[in-house]
């Protein structure tokens, strides 16, 4: 008798501030990734599917992305270095604030 069937495995890749489509505030989404594994006498042996989503922390909203746009947002997440353009400071918004005074 062959025991054979699938695992499904839910990551949280990061934490991002998006706009959210569902209630539309800029509220803090989860990047999940859930992996569905074949297992055999309940031993995971290969993944099956990838599905990546975002889902708002706000109002619950999940939306399904791609595994291109989840891995750039992870990279945004992760506070990694865009992968183009190498190098800081060129404009990146920060700059030193400066009281007006007339
Ligand atoms: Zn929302």
């Amino acid at each position: 008798m062959i025991i054979f069937g699938t695992k499904g495995y839910l990551y949280q890749l990061a934490i991002l501030t998006l706009v959210c489509s569902g209630c539309g505030n800029p509220a803090a989404h989860t990047l999940r990734k859930r992996v569905t594994k074949f297992t055999l006498f309940f031993v995971p042996l290969f993944p099956i599917s990838t599905k990546y989503a975002t889902q708002c922390t706000f109002c619950g909203t999940e939306v399904k992305i791609g595994k291109e746009q989840a891995e750039q947002l992870q990279a945004q997440g992760a506070g990694a270095p865009a992968p183009y353009g190498q190098g800081q400071g060129q404009g990146y918004g920060q700059q030193p604030q400066q009281p007006y005074q007339s």
